[in-house]
């Protein structure tokens, strides 16, 4: 058995080039099994990832405030704590916090890098 108390997480910056806004990321899984990524990730208020997709999907677990996921095609889900959703392979998508709180969720992906795309997430999307 491996334990690491929530303090020893590493959590890091996820930075600007993909992000808006303060996020940061902290890894779950073992770095030696490369098959699943599990990581997770902390929005503040108003931080959002740029669109993107994933290979093999994503499941999110939203661990902890308010935030929201929106698809290409318009639909934007307000999730909170308990919440999951589910992207499957390919679908363009992005997620963050609320204006208003922080969001955390768990991240879980297989089938390896994130596909970004161009551009970031206006105001005007977000807040669609
Ligand atoms: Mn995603």
């Amino acid at each position: 058995m491996e334990h690491t108390p929530a303090e020893r997480i590493n959590w890091q910056a996820s930075g600007n080039e993909h992000f808006t806004g303060s996020v940061s990321n902290g890894p779950l899984s073992r770095a030696a099994d490369r098959s699943l990524t599990a990581l997770a990730v902390m929005f503040q208020p108003g931080a959002r990832s740029d669109w993107h997709s994933h290979p093999d999907g994503q499941v999110l677990y939203i661990t902890s405030g308010a935030g929201r996921v929106q698809t290409e095609d318009g639909q934007t889900v307000n999730v909170s704590a308990g919440d999951v959703v589910y992207t499957p392979p390919g679908e363009k998508h992005w997620h963050g916090a609320s204006e208003t709180s922080h969001m955390m969720h768990l991240s879980l992906t297989t089938g390896g890098a994130t596909e970004w795309l161009p551009g970031k997430v206006s105001d005007e999307d977000y807040r669609r």
